[in-house]
């Protein structure tokens, strides 16, 4: 709890980025802290290894989650599999088209990287609307993979993004946004 605490109070908030209204939670503002990251890397390393122990790999989505998939992933020794937005991942690729708020993006994932029915972990630094980690979802499940469940370092509790994900996953969060 002491850890979770510290990581918590050191998360950057930078008011009306990138649009005005918005106020932006950094997650880098808290990994300048030496400390701070070594107390951020156990938490989650404990965490996954109660919660998800059996998992194939970890699917980071683009691009803070990648700090936190590799990191994961390398301390139990499965695999590393990165959710790019379109255009970014060489070779053949899944897609799936998502919804913003203003337009809509595009999600890739590298065909042959997940095996079917292996158990997957999904990881982001924050929830907010849920809209990334839905695609994320089907896309994986597009691939053959499980969702084990989802995890993210913080959530934005007013924007209901686990509602949107209710009865999808299994939701697992370490810090409040
Ligand atoms: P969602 O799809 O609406 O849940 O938004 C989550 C995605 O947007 C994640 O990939 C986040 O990295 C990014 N995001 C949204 N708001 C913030 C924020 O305040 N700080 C950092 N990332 C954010």
């Amino acid at each position: 709890l002491k850890r979770i605490e510290l990581v918590k109070s050191k998360i950057g908030e930078f008011p009306d980025f990138p649009k005005p209204g918005i106020n932006f939670r950094d997650i880098f503002t808290a990994l300048i802290d030496g400390q701070t990251c070594r107390a951020l890397k156990e938490v989650l390393i404990n965490y996954v290894k109660k919660n998800h122990p059996s998992i194939d790999a970890v699917v980071g989505l683009d691009a803070r989650g990648f700090l936190f998939s590799f990191t994961i992933a390398s301390e139990l020794g499965v695999g590393c599999i990165p959710i790019r937005k379109k255009g970014k991942l060489p070779g053949e690729t899944h897609k799936v088209e998502y919804i913003l708020e203003y337009g809509s993006d595009v999600f890739e994932l590298q065909c042959g990287g997940i095996k079917k029915d292996q158990k997957i972990l999904i990881v982001d630094d924050l929830l907010a609307t849920g809209g990334s980690l839905k695609a994320a979802i089907e896309l994986i499940q597009k691939a053959g993979g499980i969702i084990d469940g989802c995890l993210v370092v913080m959530e934005l509790n007013a924007l209901n993004g686990r509602k949107a994900l209710d009865g999808f996953i299994i939701f697992d969060k370490i810090i409040m946004g």
